[in-house]
Order: structure tokens, then C-alpha cells, then sequence
């Protein structure tokens, strides 16, 4: 549902920067609306006279939050599409939502399970990058080198070390979410798909046994009635 309604349209910033802006205060509402401590971080892409970049970010703390012993985890997607798209609900709108789901999970669904670590929840701008030197092709080029967005969340994530957030915690895990980039595209073919080992050893193993073919679709759940999760 909030896939159709929310990510049926170009997010780029020259063929349409009114949808982009709204994807942007529709993430950061539901991020808000969920309770999770909200803010954007401006960055500039490759070519700033075009562009400001901005991620969203929601926090999620933990009971260590403010501590040294925190460890954040980040679940994180991009939700800016590439100039040509008419839509961008696979690449990524179906990451976002997903992101969003999970999200939804964790601060409602599961309020009153205890965790010590805190999470922070990303969606990311100018994932997508063009060739800038073409100018022809695509005029107002801000990002020529792919994960500008997410390079300059890494480069800020100073903020978490020196006390500005109140939290000294470190980074202890990644999860990107999509299927090496987009949940929904499906592929047969070996070597399609990428998943972390770190976050789910078992089902790690089971797509390597299938020769990380992109054919399947991964499901997230807690056990009712208990606060340790499954995968
Ligand atoms: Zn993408």
C-alpha cells in the first residue's frame, strides 16, 4: 500500500524534485510518527551547485544509549531513483518501504521488548550516480561516483564519537536493505543476489548452498509473545 501510494514516482532531483521532497517528508514523518528520534543530515554530492544531498535518519535507542557500550546496528536503503525511471518502486521504493516496515515492527509491535543496543534507521539520498561528464545526457549531474549519500553518512558518523548525540556507541552491523540494491527483482541466475553473513549465519548458508540465487524473498519475524528475534 504505502509502496503505491508513496513510491510510484522519480525521486531525481532534475526530472522531479517535488516527488523526491516528498518522499523525503513522507520518510521522515513515518519515522517520526513511530517515535523514533528523527533528523536529516545535508551533505553535499560530487557537484553541490546542483544538489544538497539528505538523508534521513530515526533513532531507536537502547537501554546503553549515551554509553560507550552501545553498539548501533543501522538498517538503511536509498530512496532516490535514477533520472530515466518512471516510478522507482523496485530500484528502490520496495527497499524503503521494507526499511520502514521493519521499523514499524521494532518501535510498535515490540515497545516493550528490552534491547541494549540502539538502532538507527536510514534512508539514503543520491545512492544512484550518473556519468557528470556527459552534460548532454545528464544536465545539473550532482553524483558521478555511486553511495554518495552513504559515504557521507559514514564520514559524519564522527557525531556518535564525540558526544554531539549522546551516544558513544560504535557501529556494530550494517544491513542494507534490498536484493543487491532492489527487494523485489528476481533473478535465477547464480550469483545474484549478495547477503551479509554477519547478520543471518543459517540463511546465509542456505543461499550459498543455492548459489546465491536472487529467487527468494526474506521475511524478518519475532516469535509472538517474546523479544528475542528469529530470522
Ligand atoms: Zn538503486
Amino acid at each position: 500500500m504505502s509502496l503505491l501510494k508513496h513510491f510510484n514516482q522519480n525521486r531525481h532531483h532534475v526530472t522531479n524534485p517535488k516527488g523526491k521532497q516528498k518522499a523525503r517528508d513522507f520518510i521522515k514523518q513515518t519515522f517520526q510518527d513511530l517515535g523514533l528520534i528523527t533528523w536529516s543530515e545535508e551533505f553535499k554530492p560530487d557537484f553541490p551547485e546542483y544538489a544538497t544531498g539528505v538523508n534521513i535518519v530515526g533513532m531507536l535507542p537502547g537501554t546503553l544509549a549515551g554509553s560507550p557500550n552501545d553498539r548501533l546496528f543501522l538498517i538503511g536503503s536509498h530512496y532516490d531513483t535514477v533520472r530515466t525511471t518512471s516510478h522507482g518502486v523496485d530500484d528502490n521504493g520496495s527497499g524503503v518501504v521494507a526499511m520502514l516496515q521493519v521499523a514499524r515492527q521494532i518501535a510498535t509491535d515490540f515497545s516493550k521488548c528490552t534491547r541494549s543496543f540502539s538502532i538507527l534507521f536510514v534512508a539514503f539520498d543520491f545512492e544512484e550516480w550518473e556519468e557528470c561528464s556527459n552534460t548532454t545526457l545528464n544536465p545539473r549531474c550532482a553524483c558521478g561516483t555511486i553511495d554518495c549519500g552513504s559515504r557521507a553518512f559514514v564520514a559524519n558518523l564522527t557525531r556518535f564519537y564525540n558526544g554531539s548525540l549522546k551516544s558513544n556507541g560504535k557501529l556494530q552491523g550494517v544491513n542494507h536493505i534490498g536484493h543487491r540494491d532492489e527487494l523485489q527483482q528476481h533473478s535465477p541466475l547464480a550469483d545474484s543476489a549478495t547477503i551479509s553473513r554477519q547478520v543471518f549465519p543459517d540463511i546465509f548458508h542456505q543461499i550459498k548452498a543455492d548459489e546465491f540465487r536472487g529467487n527468494f524473498l526474506s521475511v524478518v519475524w519475532a516469535t509472538s509473545g517474546r523479544c528475542n528475534s528469529t530470522g
